[in-house]
């Protein structure tokens, strides 16, 4: 089946008396180029589970189906799972979640869906909620090699801006924290259906094996990201001072133990540098 056909879209979805849901984020992909491009450059291929988030009519996960040994995707409107049951009838090796990702065991679901298969996630995220499920599937170390997703210009431009520089902000700091990451292609407004009102870009997310930090010292670390981030144009003095209840004289002496100066801001700072602020600040303040 052609889903990146108009006329056969429109004439499934009409069948089903589908309407398109903005609030669910919902546009799909029409242009044919875009997918398999995603499944070859996300590791859907031979001895690998892909774990998709948000199927639509199933356009991405029919190509990932194509090539992966087994697919998994999660979706959460219930109304698609009539027209997925067509959609993607010619595949035995695609089970379909129908909950909300955020509330997914999503651990549990890899390991019974891809024992013994190396794992990534491939998706077309919706827009609304794409750093609260790129943190959660980073923060949870889901154990997958490569996370290639769909997202707005904008977002990518964030995720893969340099730490330290005016673009980058706490989510930026937490991909390179957990991993590498890089923009592998923009895909314009145009390949969707309805077409949304901005461009998009596809990234690739590694996460790391092995995590840098431990548990409590990635906790304390977060907690200085996250409330430095939220008063970025301040000084980390005033910034982490305000939002941690810590000290000025505290956080001056970790700046000098980092060997960066009392005006030093946050969002300038390197992620080494930010990493060994923050080990300084919480022996500090311990
Ligand atoms: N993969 C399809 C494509 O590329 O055409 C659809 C992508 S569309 C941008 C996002 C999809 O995510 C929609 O099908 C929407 O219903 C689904 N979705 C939205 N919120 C979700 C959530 N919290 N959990 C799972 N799926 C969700």
């Amino acid at each position: 089946m052609e889903l990146t056909n108009i006329g056969t879209v429109r004439e499934i979805l009409s069948r089903h008396g589908f309407s398109f849901s903005k609030g669910l984020g919902q546009n799909f992909i029409i242009n044919p180029d875009i997918c398999p491009k995603i499944a070859e450059m996300g590791n859907a291929a031979p001895g690998f589970g892909v774990l998709e988030i948000g199927t639509g009519i199933g356009v991405l996960t029919a190509e990932l189906a194509k090539r992966a040994d087994r697919v998994a995707a999660v979706e959460i409107d219930s109304r698609l799972l009539p027209i997925l049951d067509e959609t993607l009838a010619d595949f035995n090796n695609v089970k379909i979640y129908n909950e909300d990702v955020m509330k997914c065991d999503l651990h549990r679901l890899i390991a019974e869906e891809f024992g013994g298969l190396r794992a990534a996630v491939c998706a077309n995220l919706p827009y609304y909620i794409t750093s609260p499920v790129l943190m959660l599937l980073l923060e949870s170390r889901l154990p997958v090699e490569s996370i290639t997703v769909m997202v707005q210009k904008e977002a990518a431009q964030r995720l893969c801006a340099k730490v330290g520089s005016r673009e980058s902000g706490a989510i930026t700091v937490a991909v390179n924290y957990y991993g590498t990451v890089r923009q592998l292609f923009g895909v314009s407004r145009g390949s969707f259906m309805p077409a949304p009102n901005v461009d998009s870009a596809v990234i690739r997310i590694d996460p790391s094996p092995e995590p840098r930090l431990s548990e409590a010292e990635e906790k304390f670390f977060f907690r200085v990201v996250r409330g430095g981030f939220s008063q970025r144009r301040k000084t980390a003095a005033n910034a982490v001072s305000s939002q941690l209840g810590i000290t000025k004289e505290a956080v001056y002496e970790a700046l000098r133990v980092t060997g960066l100066g009392e005006s030093a801001r946050l969002e300038q700072m390197t992620l080494d540098e930010l990493i060994a602020f923050s080990a300084a600040l919480r022996k500090i303040t311990m």
